[in-house]
């Protein structure tokens, strides 16, 4: 027997609320990785909104007099497996945090993609409240993303790109680093130092 729309809104919903719960975890981690402040200060404070839309989520499910349960969510847990690898890397400082860039915008990206439709078939569906609510945090998913592309675009991919020539000039004469107000160096004009595994 087919089933309906209906049933593919819950299974959807089930599948984001997995995938919150999986960004909880992960985000820390991608915090953790970040050399800029800034960046850093951008995941965290996307771990709390997100802290938020896992909540939201199972306001959705009441709403619509569901059981809060959730779907292992495969597409977000690949994003973040490969969000793993990159910490593996031994990237420099900024071209660390360009790539976690690139891998939270990733992540943005599908959760966009996911609540996109379930803001569409909420409204299909007469699902008013439901939609009201998972509006909000598609607008907070799309904040976080411009977020993300201000950061980028605001420095970061200049500094990653200007530490590679930088690298490629070295010859043996290195500036001394300067030390930052978190201990760590800055690292532009030389070599990043090897970072610790985690
Ligand atoms: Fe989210
Ligand atoms: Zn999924
Ligand atoms: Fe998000």
């Amino acid at each position: 027997m087919s089933k309906p729309l209906e049933d593919a809104f819950i299974d959807e919903l089930r599948d984001t609320y997995d995938a919150e719960k999986q960004l909880v975890k992960a985000l820390p981690k991608l915090a953790k990785g970040a050399t800029s402040e800034e960046l850093r200060d951008a995941f965290e404070s996307h771990l709390e909104e997100t802290r938020g839309q896992v909540t939201r989520l199972e306001q959705v499910f009441a709403a619509l007099g569901e059981k809060v349960r959730g779907k292992h969510c495969d597409g977000i847990a690949g994003i973040i497996e490969e969000g793993a690898s990159i910490l593996e890397e031994d990237f420099d400082e900024p071209t660390m945090d360009a790539c976690l860039i690139a891998a939270g915008q990733r992540a943005e990206h599908y959760e966009m993609a996911a609540y996109g439709t379930l803001v569409a078939w909420a409204k299909a569906l007469g699902r008013d409240e439901a939609a009201e609510l998972l509006e909000q945090t598609l607008e907070e998913e799309k904040a976080a993303d411009k977020k993300l592309s201000g950061l980028a675009e605001g420095g970061i991919n200049d500094e990653a790109a200007n530490s590679q020539i930088d690298n490629a000039q070295i010859d043996g004469e290195r500036p001394q680093p300067r030390a930052t107000a978190r201990g760590r160096t800055t690292s532009t004009t030389r070599r990043a130092p090897a970072r610790s595994r985690r």
